[in-house]
C-alpha cells in the first residue's frame, strides 16, 4: 500500500479536490489511503474564530462560521451533485451545528484554552476528509472515510500533542489496514488526533505530513506521497537564479540541512518516521501530476554533482561579540547564550576565534535589547543586511579542495563568516545581502551547470 497526503491548497476548491480524485484513481492499484489537510486557509481562520469568541466577539465568530459553513457547503454541493449532496449535508450540517454551539460556549466564558483551540482547529480536517471521502464515492472510487482521532493517539499536550506511536499503528493495523485490504481508500484528516480520554488534540501547525509519515510507517507502506502545489525541491530558489533544476532524489540529511532556508515545500522532521523504516517520501505537485517531484531517502544515490542545492537566506544580521581578555575563562561563551536565550533570539551561524565570537540571528526587533545585554560582558557590534548562503550534498564529506573552488568563484566578494557544519554535509557562509543572487548565480553555474541527469531534472 502507499499513502497519499493532500495539502491544503490540493483540496482548496472542488476543481482541486476532482483533481485529487483523478489522481488517486491512476494510484488504485497501489492500494491508497489518503490524508487531507484542512482547505487551504481553514485551520487560520477556525483559529481566528476561536480568538474572537474567547475574546468576546461571539457575533464575528459565528459570522467567519458561517462563511467558512458557505465554502464547504459550496464545494461539497459542486462535487456531490444535488442528490447526494442533500444526502450528505445533514452530516456536515451536524459538524457546523457542533462548531457554532462551540463558539457560542467559548463566547460565554470569554476565555479559550489550548484544549479548546484544539477542538475548534480540528474542523478543519475532519470537514476537508468527509468532503473529500464523499466525492470519492460520487466518482465511483471507493473511499472510505476514518475519522483520524480513532487512531492517532496523542499525549495531552494541547496544540503540539505527541503522537503515541505504537499504540496508533495497533489502531490503524486493527482499523484501517482491513479496510485496504478489502480494495477501499481509506479517507483522514491530518493533524488531529486525541488523547487516552478521547479529548480532540492537534499535532501542530502543519501536522499533516507527520500524520502521513505516522501512518505510513504503521501500514509498512512501499511510499509516502506528500501532494502539495509545487513540482519538488529546488537547487536554488528559481527567483534568485532563474536556472535552478528539480532535485529529483535528496537524502534525508540534506534536506534537513535545507529545512531552515525555508524550503516551505515540507519539513524533513516530519517524515522521520518514514525514513526510519526506510520508506521513501516524493514530494509532488497536483497541479502538475506527471512531473515527477522529488524523492526524499534515506541514503541518496551516488551523484557525479558534489552539491545538491545551494540555499540563501536574507535579513540576517550578525553580531560581534569581542573580549580580548574572556574569550577563553570558563562560562563565557555560556554567558553569551544565556543572554541570547533571555531574549528569545535563535542563533543560526557560529564562529569563534581566541578573542571573538560571531553569531547570526534572523534580523529582528529584539537585537538592541539583546545587544545592550551582550554589552555588560564584552565588546558588542551588530551589523544587518547580511545573507547566510549554504551549500548542501553528501559528497562535500569526502571531496577535498571543495571550500578553495568555492571561495576561489567568489574571490572579489565579502566573506564575512565561515562555517562547514558538524555534520560534513553543508559549507555555509556569511555575505552581504546585496551580493546575495549574483553569489548564488555564479555558484549556480559552477556547480550545476553539468548536473547528474539522474539527480537533476
Ligand atoms: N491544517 C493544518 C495547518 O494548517 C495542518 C496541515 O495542513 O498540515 O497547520
Ligand atoms: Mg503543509
Amino acid at each position: 500500500m502507499i499513502v497519499m497526503k493532500f495539502g491544503g491548497t490540493s483540496v482548496q476548491d472542488a476543481k482541486a479536490i476532482d483533481r485529487v480524485a483523478h489522481i488517486v484513481q491512476g494510484r488504485l492499484a497501489d492500494r491508497p489511503l489518503v490524508v487531507v489537510s484542512a482547505m487551504a486557509k481553514v485551520t487560520d481562520s477556525l483559529l481566528a474564530m476561536g480568538k474572537a469568541a474567547g475574546s468576546g466577539d461571539r457575533k464575528t465568530a459565528l459570522k467567519m462560521a458561517r462563511a467558512l459553513r458557505e465554502r464547504h457547503y459550496d464545494t461539497a454541493g459542486e462535487l456531490l451533485g444535488t442528490a447526494l449532496f442533500t444526502e450528505f449535508h445533514g452530516d456536515l450540517g451536524a459538524d457546523f451545528e457542533d462548531l457554532d454551539e462551540l463558539l457560542r460556549g467559548i463566547g460565554a466564558v470569554g476565555e479559550i484554552t489550548p484544549r479548546t483551540y484544539d477542538y475548534v482547529a480540528s474542523f478543519g480536517e475532519v470537514l476537508s476528509s468527509k468532503i473529500v471521502a464523499a466525492a470519492f464515492v460520487a466518482r465511483e472510487l471507493p473511499g472510505a472515510h476514518v475519522d483520524s482521532r480513532q487512531c492517532l493517539l496523542t499525549d495531552n499536550s494541547y496544540t503540539r500533542a505527541v503522537p503515541q506511536v505504537e499504540e496508533t499503528s495497533e489502531r490503524l493495523r486493527r482499523r484501517v489496514q482491513p479496510l485496504v485490504d478489502a480494495g477501499k481508500v481509506p479517507v483522514m484528516g491530518g493533524f488531529i488526533g486525541s488523547n487516552a480520554a478521547g479529548i480532540t488534540t492537534t499535532i501542530g501547525r502543519g501536522g499533516s505530513d507527520f500524520s502521513a509519515a505516522i501512518f505510513g510507517a504503521a501500514l509498512n507502506a512501499q511510499r509516502i506521497e506528500i501532494w502539495t502545489d509545487v513540482d519538488g525541491m529546488m537547487t536554488t530558489d528559481p527567483r534568485l537564479c532563474p536556472d535552478a533544476r528539480r532535485i529529483k532524489t535528496i537524502s534525508f540529511d540534506e534536506a534537513a540541512e535545507l529545512a531552515y532556508f525555508g524550503a516551505k515545500v515540507l519539513h524533513p522532521a516530519t517524515v522521520l518516521p518514514a525514513i526510519q523504516k526506510n520508506i521513501p517520501v516524493y514530494v509532488l505537485n497536483s497541479q502538475n501530476p506527471t512531473c515527477e517531484g522529488t524523492k526524499i531517502t534515506a541514503r541518496a544515490p551516488r551523484t557525479r554533482n558534489i552539491f545538491k542545492a545551494i540555499a540563501a537566506k536574507k535579513r540576517i544580521t550578525i553580531i560581534d561579540v569581542a573580549a580580548p581578555r574572556m574569550l577563553l575563562a570558563h562560562g563565557f561563551l555560556k554567558a553569551i547564550f544565556d543572554a541570547f536565550d533571555r531574549h528569545g533570539v535563535v542563533v543560526d551561524v557560529v564562529s569563534t576565534s581566541e578573542v571573538s565570537v560571531s553569531l547570526t540571528v534572523d534580523s529582528n526587533e529584539a537585537i538592541p535589547e539583546l545587544a545592550a545585554d551582550l554589552a555588560k560582558l564584552a565588546d558588542v557590534k551588530y551589523e544587518g543586511r547580511k545573507a547566510i548562503v549554504c551549500l548542501v550534498g553528501e559528497n562535500l564529506r569526502d571531496t577535498p579542495g571543495i571550500a578553495a573552488k568555492v571561495f576561489g568563484i567568489l574571490e572579489d566578494m565579502k566573506i564575512r563568516m565561515i562555517s562547514q557544519g558538524a555534520s560534513e554535509i553543508n559549507l555555509t557562509f556569511v555575505i552581504e545581502e546585496d551580493d546575495a543572487a549574483e553569489v548564488v548565480r555564479r555558484l549556480h553555474q559552477a556547480f550545476f551547470a553539468e548536473a547528474d541527469p539522474e539527480v537533476f531534472g
